[in-house]
This record gives structure tokens, C-alpha cells and sequence, in this order.
């Protein structure tokens, strides 16, 4: 009896101190249930037990009924499979929250706050979560703040920007670039990092140092406390109704400040840690710094990792984004030699210094871009990677030779040089930023990468890099690089980690005690440079700081959240083994994915993205998926996982591959996507597909009559009739039947025999006979080697032989084959078709739904065909469509000179006609295989050259996805939501290469959108 009640009493205020995991919490409960034996503890525990469970999960019931009064129920989010996918960040950390919210505005914030602090639950704000350390994750309730939170503000004579919390620092930079500005900090992962965590974790990157980061550089914030106040600094009667309605906040911030700046000791440790980067603890800096309190509640804002408040709105001061970049790569001798020139280059004009150790160059020597000389350094080798920036041309040669002159006394190993050759200068910089990849992308399977983020005073910087190698060197972390920023002496060390035993775990756990050790008591450095505390040095906050600074932190955190529930466990944490709890598990799943990361780098590229799933969201699911099957742990769980798997994994995807472009392990999902559709088609769907393959003509004609007979009914019914109609026949069929939209095209008409190969009417002109046709030789080379005749190959891809002109805007005009034929014969080309052109395909339509053995059959069949008509190579062939020409590219293994529609027409069908009247106003679409193969550039280009003004649409994937537009439109419409703002007044017409996409552009743009050719032919005529 004793034993249940003093243990009901433990519980209960164990349970009301959320520091704790609630998955720790109901993991001791299941072993304390089990150590009671006698049948009378276990009876009254059992009733205890679940009046706790109800306890706990009562409030979270109430939580979200009164918050749906207020917020949309569909962004209140329990679904398991969800609650994971977004519970994750790039950490080796994994809580899943109980309940995701994906606030949209700051009034939601206010009520999320006022509702749940009462009822003593725990909230984690969360932008990118491209953390690092464990500080953007819960098992309680996420705020998702990203979609809703983009607005910003350049003002004050550019001098400053104001931005919503959920922009990507890439982002801000690109409103700031046309000015010549930027903004202050620069971390590695600003293209997908979002100015909350940003600022939440005070992060800097290579140029930034501690002179440009948030700390420095924020002039303003404006934030939402505990209890739902805000304050916005930049108001005064915001501040003056804060003083008011809080003045203990005040006061207590007062007295704190007063207590730092009277202990002479404490003021100058702190003045003293802030030299160097120092994102361990709080921003103490403030209390040192300022003397005003809301100046000190804003800076001890920055870095506190969403611990303290919420931030709604940040103002940076702009900094210069100077115009002329160069950079060069200084080999030393020894790591001792490059650390005392980093001393040297301190005082020189520098903007950058990164240190490299010969074991990451060891890991870019192979690049095909890497000088030889890198290969035979010798072992002790050390670079540092110098940039050096100006405005002017002149005065950043005056730069280089200021550093030059610097180091001048120590040797280095190869004579140097500055380089603002984008070539070389992106390749050192490659070199660089790729290490952390490179050790993740060679990892063992199962393993995760780890980057460590320490920084020393800078004239121990050599004794402490060869320390730390030794360190890494005892506990056999063979794999680990050390990089770092010199300048800041700030280092990383990555190398990946086992974490699926304890003896692994051990491992881990030793390194990291000897670690604080050697940063803390040898060298007075910081555990955490730029990272943040999280979970990961929060048992070692104390450590570095000593007890009093500590105990300050601690008074911080209850100034500002008296109970503990604003991301607790994070930053201040009591427990000393927090950092080797709840570590996040990597099974093995699938080889296009098992090199994940987890950094979220790919987010931001993403149609899916927010209405679903992101590709780093979709491979943790696929990786939970494969963990609960390899351990048959929770067979209900996993059935439902895989259930929804359906929709958010596989349906939603439009397997496009745009993630791939922001990998830094080179992951494309939509390919992983693509081959799990593949393992999840029946045999009779392979079946019905390959006889879709082997009847090509025949479904394109089925298809052109139903278009318009389709098209027939909506001039008879109009629109409105036709899609009340077509509704109920989707709602009829459980969504088998797609839904019919105002924009589907007319039917195209079958190529014209008596067209085909007829091009010979045309005057010849040069031909190609001398071209030599590679894949990957550079399409521009082809004008050099003209003669006489000029043929082309043109392959009308199945799209187009069976989609005509829209219905809503041209239905009179020649559909896009006989259009193009015109146009190239107009350029003096002789059109030539592939024989047996109608049953002709490239494959993709059949790859993207995961039918990958018909689409290699129809890919195959069309290479051969196409190596017939082009004699072997001979003449060049053009795609109508940038998604097939991609999709043959990628699979063709013989050497055919195949063109994408925008690149033939910009270098070989423009320069040979004239514009004679250029369109006002248009819009552009590059769409995904565009991007991918680098074509926006050109698109842009020919568009110039045919209008005055070229909107170019910002988007990922238009969502339509080959056919996905009529199945799931979902995506489409998700995509294509802030479309029409884009669209300036005057603006009719939208051009792209892609007829499905355009369908989906037209809905969803109200402008006339079609394929690029249709503009070149009506400006040149
Ligand atoms: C490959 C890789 C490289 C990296 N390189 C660098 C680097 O060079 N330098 C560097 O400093 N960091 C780096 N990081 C770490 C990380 O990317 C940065 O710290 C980044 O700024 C975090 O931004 P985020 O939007 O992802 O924030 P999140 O991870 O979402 O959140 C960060 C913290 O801020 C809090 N937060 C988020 N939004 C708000 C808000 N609106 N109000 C209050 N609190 C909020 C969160 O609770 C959390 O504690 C890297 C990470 C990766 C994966
Ligand atoms: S797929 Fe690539 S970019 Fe995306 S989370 Fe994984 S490693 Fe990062
Ligand atoms: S293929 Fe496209 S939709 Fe699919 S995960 Fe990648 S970016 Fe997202």
C-alpha cells in the first residue's frame, strides 16, 4: 500500500514537470506496472494508471476542441503517420507530438498559447526543422509555423527588412539581391533554413562570424509570450502596454541585469565567452550588452531555440551582398602552420577563412574539378579556403594583396592564386560546403551522420584542432572530417554513428563526455558554435558556464515561462543523460533512400510539401514502415501506416524528382516513389498497362475521340451543367472516373500520312550530315556544323498526338504538331517523322505510374525507331514536350542527337527567323524536367525575345504531373494556390513545354496557356 501511494505521489509530480518526455514518462509507468506483483498494488495501480492516462489524454481532447472553434480542424493534425513525418528533424533525435498544428496566423498563436498553458501542455514552435541538436522536436504539441508566415518588408532606405518567421533565409536574400543587400547570418542551410529558427538559434555560417549574425543584426522582433501577450518593439505603445501588464517581467529582467553587471567576475566571463561563437545557454550577452530591458528581452530572444516566446515578425538591419567574389585555397604543412595564418588573416580584409583537413580533401580529391595537385599532398597537409569580396574590381585586387602580404611569413606547400573563374571558385566552395555529404553519403546503412560544433579562442586553435583529431582517433571514428570556420575558431567534426546498440551507444556517450572535457576544462572554448544547446549539450550547459551564469538561465527560462510547458527538456534540462535519450532509429528501408539525412533540404522544393507529405517526410515514413516490419512490433500500426501510406506517400507525389536538385546526397523520392508503385501494382495492372503499350495508337485515338465528344457536350451543356454532371459521375464511381475541368483540350488528329517525311517541299537548305551526334555533346555545337540541307527529326510525343488545342481559347487554331511542322518548315528545316510514329512513346507516361517494364519496352522501341530515321545519329531529333525528351535522355544508351523543345528552339529555329511583332505582357512556366536539365535560363530567353514583358512563375511542380491533374487535382490546385497573384494586369497568355502541365496552368492561371512554339510561330510571321 506504501509502495502505491508514495508512488502515485512521485508520478503525479513527475507528471506535472514536462523537462520529461511523455514517451519516457508511459515507458516507466509499463515497468513500474510490472515490478508491482501482489494482486491487490496491481488492481489499485491499474486504476491509477488509466485515471492518469485519462488525465493526460483528456486534456489533449479538450486542447483540440477548443482550438478547432478557432482553427481550421484539417490543420490540427493526430493522424500517426503524420504526427511522425512532421515530428521529424534533422537531428538523430525522435519525439513524435501527440498533436501538430499548423498555425497560419499570429492570433492563432495567441489562442494555441492561452489554451494550452492551462491545461499544462507542453508546445514546440517549429519552422524548417532543419535543427540540428534536438531543439525542434516534442512528444507534446508542434506549432508548425511556415506556410501563412511569408510577408516581408524592405524600408528605411533599404537599411532594413522585416520578415515573417516561416520566409527561407535564401528567400530573404533574393528580395535583398537586386539591391546589392543581404541579410546578416549565413548558415549552410539557408536555402531551406526559415528566419524563426534562424533567429531561434542564433545560426551563422561561413562569412557571417559574430559580427553578422541575428544577434548583431536584428533591430526589432515582435513576439508572443506564454500567456498570449505580444510585443512588438517596433510599436511604442506596444512596449509602453507591455511595461504595464507586465512590469514583474520587467523588474525581474531588471534585477537580473543589475546582479550580472555588479558581479565584475561574471561580467567579464561573459564578455570573455561571447568572443568567440557561443550558441550553448542563452544570449547572456544581452544583460551585458544593454541596458534597456525589452533591448535585453529581444536579444535574449535570439538563440534561445524557441524556448522562451514566440516569434511572429523579425527586422534585420541589410547588410552588403558585395558584387565581386574571389576565393583561393592556401595549402599549408601542417594544421599548426594554417591555424597560425588564420591568427594572421584575422586582421587582414578577408570575408571568409574555412579550415579543411587532409581528410576532407581527401574525400573531394576524386572530383572531376579538383586540381591534380590535391591528390599528393602530404598526409600532414592543412587548406584553408580564403574569400576575399569587394564592390569594386580594383579595390578587391588591393584586397587580395593585403592578405597576400599578411601571411606572407608562412610558407605555404603550392604557390596560390585568387580565382573569380565561377568554374574554380564554385568548385573550392563545392569542396566545402559537400563534406558534411560526403561523409553521409558514404555512411554505413543504419548509421547516422553526426556533426559536432565546437569553437576555441583562436590562438589555441592549432593545440586544439590536433586534440580533437587524437579524441576522434581514440574512439575510432575513422570516418570523421574536421572542417570548419578558422576565422571564428569554430570547427566541426562529422562522422557517422551506430546507434542501434549500447555499446554503440556507449561509444557515443564517452566521446561526448571526453569531448566537454577537452573544449570545456582545456580550452575554454564552446560545446556549441552555432548549432544551439537542444537536446544534445543540455546536460552540459552547466558545465561550461559554471553554476552561477547557470542559475541565471535557469532564471531566464521561469521570467519567461514560469511552468516549464514553452519547449521544455530543451536548453535547460536537469536530466544529465538527456543526450542519449530518444535517439531517433535509422533502419535500413530502401538503397534510393537509405543515405537520407533527414536535413530537410528538400523541402522547399516540393509541390506536395504542406498538403500532404515532403520527400524527407515521405523516407521517414518508408523508413517506419520498413523498422515496424523488420520488428513486427506494432502490426496495427503498421497496417495503418501503410493504409494511409496510400494517399500521403504515393498519391500525392508527383514524382517529378525536383527534390533531388536541393540533395546533398543526390536523393530523388519521386524515383523511390516511382519503385514503390512499382511493388505495390497487381500483375493484372501490369498486364492491362502492357497492353496499353502494345495499342498506343490505338489508346491515343480512343482518347481523341473522347476528348471530343467531351468537348462536344461542354458546347452543348456549357460549363456549369457539364461540371455539376461530371461530379456526380466521379462521386458515383468512388473517384475511379476523374473529374472533368472547364479546360480539358479537344481532341488532337492523328499525324497525316501524306505529312509524314513530306518536308522535301520546303527549299533545303544545309543538312547535317557532318554533325556528329553524341549524347551529352552540347546541343549549341550543331549550328557549327551545318552544310547543305537542313532535316530535322521531330517526334510529336503520344501528349500531343492526342490532346489538340484548348477548348476554351483556341479551339481554331492548327493543333501543336501541324503548328510546329509550319514553323520549322517556315525556319527552312525538312521535318522528317519516326516510322510507325502512332505507336510511338518515350516511356514516361508508364515510368511515373511505377510501370517501369512497359515503359522500358516503349523507350526501347523509340530509341530504335529513332536511330532508324536519324540515319544512325545523323540529324537531330526534337521533342515537343520537355518531359519526354527528359525521359529519353535519362534512358537512351545509343548516341542520338535528341533536343529539348526549348533549347532547338532558342538555338536553332530563333536565329533563323525574324520577330516582327512582340507580344506585350506574357507568362512562362518552366516546368520540372526544364529546371532539372537547366533550361529556365533559355526559356526566359526566347520569351524576351518575343515579348516586352515575361512574368516568370515561381513554383515547384505545377502538381498536375503527366495525368495526376484529373486523378488527384488536389495537388494541382495545392500547387498552383498562389498562381494568379503572380499574374500581372495586361497578362493573357501563358506559355510552357509540357500540354498536360499547361491544362492544369490554364485552370488554374485564367490565362491561355500553351506550348512556346505557338508564340515563336505567331511573333516571327
Ligand atoms: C546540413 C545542415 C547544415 C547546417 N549548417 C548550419 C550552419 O552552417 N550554421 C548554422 O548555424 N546552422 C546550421 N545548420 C542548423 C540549422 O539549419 C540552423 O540552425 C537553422 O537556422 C535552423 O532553422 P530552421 O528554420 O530549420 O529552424 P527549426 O529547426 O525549425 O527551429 C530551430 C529552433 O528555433 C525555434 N523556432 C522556430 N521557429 C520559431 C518561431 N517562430 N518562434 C520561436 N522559436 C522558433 C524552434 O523551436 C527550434 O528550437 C545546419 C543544418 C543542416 C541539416
Ligand atoms: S532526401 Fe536529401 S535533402 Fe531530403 S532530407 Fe534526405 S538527405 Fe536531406
Ligand atoms: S518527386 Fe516531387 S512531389 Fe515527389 S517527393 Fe520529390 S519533389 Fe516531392
Amino acid at each position: 500500500m506504501f509502495l502505491t501511494i508514495s508512488s502515485e505521489k512521485v508520478f503525479k509530480i513527475w507528471l506535472s514537470d514536462p523537462s520529461d518526455s511523455e514517451q519516457t514518462k508511459q515507458t516507466a509507468f509499463h515497468s513500474f506496472k510490472k515490478r508491482i506483483s501482489s494482486w491487490r498494488f496491481q488492481i489499485k495501480n491499474i486504476v491509477f494508471l488509466q485515471k492518469l492516462k485519462f488525465m493526460l489524454e483528456a486534456n489533449y481532447i479538450q486542447l483540440i476542441k477548443i482550438l478547432s472553434v478557432t482553427i481550421d480542424p484539417k490543420r490540427i493534425i493526430t493522424n500517426p503517420l503524420q504526427t511522425l513525418a512532421y515530428g521529424t528533424d534533422a537531428s538523430f533525435y525522435r519525439l513524435i507530438p501527440k498533436i501538430v498544428i499548423l498555425a497560419r496566423t499570429e492570433k492563432e498563436i495567441v489562442e494555441i498559447l492561452r489554451q494550452a498553458y492551462p491545461l499544462q501542455i507542453p508546445v514546440t514552435f517549429r519552422s524548417a526543422g532543419t535543427s540540428l541538436s534536438g531543439q525542434a522536436i516534442t512528444d507534446s504539441v508542434l506549432i508548425v509555423a511556415t506556410h501563412g508566415w511569408k510577408n516581408y518588408k524592405i524600408f528605411d532606405n533599404n537599411t532594413r527588412i522585416s520578415l515573417d518567421p516561416g520566409i527561407i533565409g535564401a528567400k530573404a536574400n533574393a528580395y535583398l539581391s537586386p539591391l546589392g543587400l543581404k541579410i546578416g547570418p549565413d548558415p549552410a542551410s539557408i536555402g531551406a533554413a526559415m528566419i524563426g529558427g534562424i533567429v531561434g538559434n542564433n545560426a551563422s555560417g561561413m562569412c557571417c562570424g559574430t559580427s553578422q549574425n541575428s544577434y548583431k543584426t536584428i533591430t526589432d522582433l515582435r513576439m508572443v509570450f506564454f500567456d498570449g501577450t505580444i510585443l512588438d518593439t517596433t510599436d511604442p505603445n506596444s512596449i509602453a502596454d507591455f511595461k504595464k501588464s507586465h512590469p514583474e517581467m520587467i523588474t525581474a529582467i531588471e534585477n537580473l541585469r543589475d546582479e550580472i553587471k555588479s558581479d565584475q567576475q561574471l561580467f567579464q566571463r561573459i564578455q570573455h565567452k561571447f568572443k568567440i561563437k557561443n550558441t550553448t545557454g542563452y544570449s547572456l550577452n544581452a544583460f551585458v550588452d544593454f541596458e534597456d530591458p525589452i533591448e535585453i528581452i529581444k536579444h535574449l530572444m535570439v538563440g534561445s531555440e524557441g524556448t522562451l516566446a514566440f516569434t511572429s515578425n523579425v527586422t534585420f538591419q541589410t547588410v552588403i551582398d558585395e558584387k565581386y567574389k574571389s576565393c583561393t585555397l592556401m595549402i599549408f604543412e601542417t594544421i599548426k602552420a594554417a591555424c597560425d595564418a588564420t591568427l594572421l588573416l584575422k586582421s587582414s580584409p578577408v570575408s571568409a577563412v574555412e579550415l579543411l583537413d587532409r581528410k576532407s580533401i581527401k574525400s573531394v580529391e576524386n572530383d572531376p574539378e579538383a586540381p591534380d595537385y590535391l591528390k599528393t599532398l602530404p598526409n600532414t597537409a592543412c587548406v584553408l579556403l580564403v574569400e576575399c569580396r569587394e564592390n569594386d574590381l580594383e579595390q578587391i585586387k588591393i584586397k587580395q594583396d593585403a592578405i597576400r602580404n599578411c601571411v606572407d611569413s608562412i610558407p605555404t606547400l603550392t604557390p596560390y592564386q585568387f580565382t573569380m573563374d565561377p568554374k574554380q571558385y564554385s568548385f573550392n566552395w563545392k569542396a566545402r560546403k559537400g563534406l558534411l555529404p560526403t561523409v553521409g553519403g558514404l555512411r554505413k546503412t543504419g548509421t547516422t551522420v553526426i556533426i559536432e560544433d565546437v569553437a576555441f579562442p583562436l590562438h589555441r586553435l592549432a593545440e586544439a584542432v590536433v586534440a580533437l583529431v587524437k579524441l576522434f582517433e581514440k574512439y575510432e571514428y575513422h570516418d570523421a572530417v574536421l572542417f570548419g570556420h578558422a576565422l571564428e575558431g569554430n570547427l566541426h567534426l562529422v562522422f557517422s554513428q551506430d546507434f542501434s546498440t549500447p555499446t554503440e551507444v556507449q561509444r557515443y556517450s564517452n566521446l561526448m563526455d571526453d569531448l566537454v572535457v577537452l573544449v570545456v576544462d582545456r580550452f575554454d572554448g564552446s560545446l556549441k558554435a552555432e548549432h544551439g544547446t537542444g537536446r544534445n549539450m543540455s546536460p552540459f550547459v552547466e558545465k561550461e558556464w559554471g553554476s552561477k551564469a547557470y542559475e541565471m538561465m535557469k532564471r531566464i527560462k521561469k521570467i519567461f515561462d514560469p511552468e516549464n510547458r514553452i519547449n521544455p527538456g530543451v536548453l535547460i534540462n536537469p536530466d544529465p543523460k538527456s543526450h542519449l535519450k530518444n535517439l531517433k532509429p535509422m533502419p535500413k528501408s530502401n538503397e534510393w533512400i537509405d543515405k537520407c539525412i533527414e536535413c530537410g533540404f528538400c523541402e522547399p522544393n516540393c509541390v506536395s510539401e504542406g498538403l500532404t507529405l515532403s520527400p524527407r517526410q515521405r523516407i521517414v515514413i518508408a523508413r517506419e514502415i520498413s523498422r515496424l516490419k523488420a520488428t513486427n512490433e506494432d502490426p496495427e500500426r503498421l497496417a495503418q501506416m501503410l493504409k494511409d501510406s496510400t494517399y500521403m506517400l504515393d498519391e500525392t507525389c508527383a514524382v517529378d524528382g525536383l527534390c533531388a536538385m536541393a540533395c546533398p546526397v543526390n536523393i530523388d523520392t519521386g524515383q523511390f516513389v516511382k519503385e514503390w508503385r512499382s511493388n505495390h501494382i497487381s500483375e493484372s495492372q501490369k498486364k492491362i498497362a502492357s497492353t496499353l503499350g502494345n495499342h498506343i495508337a490505338e489508346t491515343t485515338a480512343t482518347l481523341r475521340t473522347t476528348l471530343n465528344i467531351v468537348g462536344g457536350f461542354q458546347s452543348v451543356l456549357g460549363n456549369s451543367a457539364m461540371s455539376k454532371i461530371s461530379g456526380g459521375i466521379t462521386t458515383i464511381s468512388g473517384g475511379a472516373i476523374p473529374k472533368w475541368i472547364p479546360n480539358l483540350p479537344k481532341g488532337s488528329h492523328k499525324i497525316k500520312t501524306a505529312a509524314i517525311n513530306s518536308g522535301d517541299e520546303t527549299p533545303i537548305k544545309k543538312h547535317f550530315s557532318s554533325y556528329e551526334i553524341k549524347k551529352g555533346v552540347p546541343d549549341n555545337q550543331i549550328l557549327n556544323t551545318f552544310s547543305e540541307e537542313l532535316k530535322v527529326v521531330y517526334f510529336p510525343s503520344c501528349i500531343n498526338r492526342s490532346m489538340g488545342n484548348s477548348n476554351l481559347y483556341d479551339k481554331e487554331d492548327p493543333v501543336l504538331i501541324d503548328k510546329t511542322e509550319e514553323l520549322l518548315k517556315r525556319a527552312g528545316y525538312t521535318v522528317i517523322y519516326p516510322e510507325d510514329i502512332d505507336n510511338l512513346c518515350c516511356g514516361m507516361p508508364f515510368s511515373s505510374k511505377g510501370y517501369t517494364e512497359t515503359a522500358d519496352v516503349k523507350s526501347n522501341e523509340l530509341e530504335a525507331k529513332l536511330m532508324t530515321v536519324s540515319e544512325n545519329g545523323k540529324y537531330p531529333i526534337l521533342y515537343d514536350m520537355s518531359p519526354c525528351f527528359k525521359a529519353s535522355k535519362d534512358h537512351f544508351k545509343r548516341e542520338l542527337s535528341i533536343v529539348d523543345p526549348i533549347e532547338f528552339m532558342l538555338d536553332h529555329v530563333m536565329p533563323r527567323l525574324k520577330v516582327k511583332q512582340k507580344r506585350e505582357s506574357i507568362a512562362i512556366f518552366p516546368i520540372c524536367s526544364a529546371k532539372k536539365i537547366g533550361m529556365t535560363d533559355k526559356l526566359m530567353e526566347i520569351a524576351k525575345l518575343c515579348a516586352n514583358t515575361v512574368t516568370l512563375i515561381e513554383s515547384t511542380c505545377c502538381g498536375f504531373a503527366g495525368d495526376r491533374g484529373f486523378t488527384v487535382p488536389e495537388l494541382n490546385a495545392y500547387s498552383q494556390r498562389d498562381l494568379k497573384k503572380q499574374i500581372p494586369a495586361g497578362c493573357y497568355e501563358g506559355y510552357s513545354t509540357s500540354r498536360t502541365c499547361e491544362i492544369g496552368l490554364e485552370e488554374h492561371s485564367g490565362l491561355n496557356f500553351k506550348s512556346i512554339f505557338y508564340l515563336i510561330d505567331e511573333v516571327t510571321k
